[in-house]
């Protein structure tokens, strides 16, 4: 078991770099700051960090091929900075393989519960062996061993984040899940702005899985609908 985590924050407003570097080194992390996508890039490839905290607007290139990058190279988890509440920002971002994300201003305090949570899923998933090796709901078919998704035969291509909300919904077919248990049980923290976040990977799930699969339960949550 690592002792020593390294988180890389990537930001170029220095203010808030330093602010947030200086609250992950109190949280007991080692912490790297890069100011731009090519250092970013650089730095993650150098310091091979546990998780990436990662500013959408950065000059070079952006975050979100940044993130695109670090994930084609080694999956680390990744929480997304974002300046305006803008949903394709958000959308794109998850669908380059972001796990998490925040909209500015956010909270010195969330932002360390937030790495802490990505961190906590990050050892669960190296560290539990799957269960039941591959789950079949109607045409779906989830292997979780190789974490393969297969629907009426065509193969789609989730992010960790996405799987693992999926796997949640077809462990319970049919059967509504509050968007706060989701929340919980998926990303290992609860607090109602985070239902978003949630809603965001449904759809997500949906682009790519086809609209029908997940039924939306209007101020409830979601259940995953599969025929036979
Ligand atoms: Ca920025």
């Amino acid at each position: 078991m690592e002792t020593e985590r390294r988180v890389l924050v990537v930001e170029d407003e220095r203010t808030i770099a330093e602010a947030v570097a200086a609250r992950l080194r109190a949280e007991g992390f080692t912490v790297e700051v890069a100011g731009d996508g090519p250092a970013a890039v650089e730095a993650a490839r150098r310091t091979q960090p546990d998780a990436v905290v990662l500013d959408v607007m950065l000059p070079g290139f952006d975050g979100l091929e940044v993130c695109r990058r670090l994930q084609n190279e080694r999956p680390v988890p990744i929480l997304m900075l974002t300046a305006r509440d803008d949903e394709t920002d958000l959308l794109v971002g998850l669908a380059v393989g972001a796990d998490d994300y925040m909209v500015k201003p956010f909270s010195m305090r969330e932002l360390a519960a937030r790495v802490h949570a990505l961190l906590r899923r990050a050892a669960k998933v190296a560290v539990v062996p799957a269960g039941p090796p591959t789950l079949r709901v109607g045409d779906l078919e989830i292997n979780q061993g190789e974490r393969r998704v297969v629907r009426a035969g065509v193969e789609a291509h989730l992010t960790p984040t996405e799987f693992d909300l999926l796997v949640h919904l077809a462990a319970h077919p049919r059967t509504v899940l509050p968007r706060e248990r989701l929340l919980a049980d998926v990303w290992g923290w609860a607090d109602a702005s985070g239902t978003r976040t949630v809603d965001s990977h449904i759809k997500g799930l949906r682009r790519k899985l086809g609209a029908d699969l997940i039924r939306t339960v209007h101020g409830v949550g979601y259940a995953l609908e599969v025929e036979r």
